[in-house]
């Protein structure tokens, strides 16, 4: 028997395609290896699920082909999500412009999207390990969809079936293989929104410390690839937070490409370099025969200072009246520039999103229909593109899975 549609991949860009599809006149099957569907969702916005945003600005998003993502969210935005959710019964709750369901529950985003495939008569297999699509052959119409158990057939195909971040979901990169056996291009995918490894052994003793300060993400040969200013996660292995999530992507890249990428971190960001040299001069005479560690204090986490004082080769203990002015220099600098190279970035394990994936240009920004197999889509994080932090990595699953939803539907009409 021939499905109209079938959607692979019952996560949030999938079952947005599915309901869309279904609400346009389409009959849809979808196909989810898990034995339940949204698994991913329940853990967005740590279990809160920030499924938009208010600000919707080009910069936020990433991407070989920014003009791609552009049109596609001019058909689907933020308010279209707030206004399709509140139809399926979430009422939203911004916090600066962050949304999360009133209800605060990421489940109820699940639920939400579960309820609305059945009472629009999706059809959903659980435990469908998909593993191949092939195209039409010699005038056939129709896909054939190859699972573990059996071969199904749909004359439209929507792959929804994400990226390789955060395997413990459900998503291994599966949709990658399946993109070239169809001969498409991918860009490596590459973890992103996630933590990294620093060099040198100092960020052990910094352990489990937050700071407010800046991160600027520089390549081998000095140019600004990204910064990134918020509360930044001191921890065992190295640096974490939302200010090294939002660069790591461009880390994550220029480490796969064999360049050395640095980061400068500043640790008092509302102060100029000037103002930290006055402090520290001034606290040289007003404390003069305090040590160094405790003359910190105030100005900086007391275990970062020490750890600041032991990066300079300086110990800790020494009184503040034996600081030269090349010292107070110094202090000042690792304030404002403290230079660290990066060993690694954490892997696909610690990743919330892939960057990289199948190249945009193969697809139509309007229908997500690929432009060499008519009758199949690509949606979500598979596709070559990715957000920062905030609701915009769920806005692309919306955006996408609604265009490719509609067309599929559109095309079996
Ligand atoms: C911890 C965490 C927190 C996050 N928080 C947020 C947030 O608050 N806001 C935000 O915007 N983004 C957030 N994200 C990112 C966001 O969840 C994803 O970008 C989004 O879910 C991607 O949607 P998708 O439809 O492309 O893929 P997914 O939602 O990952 O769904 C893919 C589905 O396909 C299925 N599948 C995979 N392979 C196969 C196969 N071979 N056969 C059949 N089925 C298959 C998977 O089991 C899965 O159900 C977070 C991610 C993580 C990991």
């Amino acid at each position: 028997m021939q499905e109209d549609i079938i959607v692979i991949g019952a996560g949030a860009s999938g079952m947005m395609a599915a309901i869309t599809a279904a609400v346009n006149g389409g009959q849809v099957l979808i196909l989810e290896q898990l034995s339940q569907p949204g698994k991913k969702l329940y853990a967005t916005g740590n279990g809160k699920c920030n499924y938009t945003n208010r600000y919707q600005e080009m910069e936020c998003y990433r991407g070989e082909d920014r003009s791609f993502i552009e049109r596609a969210l001019g058909h689907f935005s933020c308010d279209d999500t707030l206004r399709e959710f509140r139809r399926m019964g979430i009422l939203p709750q911004e916090r600066d412009g962050y949304y999360y369901p009133v209800s605060g529950q990421a489940s109820s985003v699940v639920d939400a999207l579960v309820r609305q495939l059945k009472l629009l008569g999706v059809k959903l297999h659980t435990e469908e390990h998909v593993h191949r699509i092939i195209p039409p052959e010699n005038g056939q119409k129709g896909y054939q969809v190859r699972t573990d158990k059996r071969t199904y057939q749909a004359r439209c195909v929507i792959l929804a079936v994400g990226g390789k971040a955060a395997p413990v979901h459900g998503t291994r990169g599966d949709g990658y293989a399946m993109a070239k056996q169809l001969g498409l291009n991918v860009l490596t995918p590459l973890p992103a929104l996630t933590s990294c490894v620093l060099k040198g052994d100092f960020a052990k003793e910094w352990a489990k410390i937050r700071v407010k300060g800046r991160v600027s993400l520089y390549n081998k040969a000095g140019e600004l690839l990204a910064q990134d200013q918020g509360e930044l996660q001191l921890v065992s292995y190295g640096l974490s937070g939302i200010p090294f999530f939002q660069v790591s992507r461009y880390a994550a890249r220029a480490l796969e490409t064999g360049d050395k990428p640095y980061l400068l971190l500043d640790i008092l960001p509302d102060y100029s370099m000037e103002e930290v040299g006055q402090e520290l001069t001034r606290r040289r005479e007003a404390f003069a025969d305090y040590p160094a560690e405790q003359v910190l204090e105030g100005m900086v986490h007391k275990v970062l200072g020490r750890v600041l004082l032991k990066s300079l080769g300086m110990n800790p203990k020494t009184r503040v009246v034996e600081w030269s002015e090349r010292d107070i220099q110094r202090i000042a600098d690792r304030f404002k520039n403290w230079k660290t190279g990066i060993a690694e970035v954490s892997g696909f394990d610690f990743a919330q999103v892939t960057t990289g994936g199948v190249l945009t240009g193969q697809l139509d920004p309007d229908t997500m229909e690929v432009k060499d197999h008519p009758g199949l889509y690509m949606t979500g994080e598979l596709l070559d593109v990715d957000g920062i932090c905030g609701g915009y990595n769920l806005q692309w699953a919306w955006t996408s899975g609604y265009l490719a939803g509609r067309a599929a539907a559109g095309c079996v009409r």
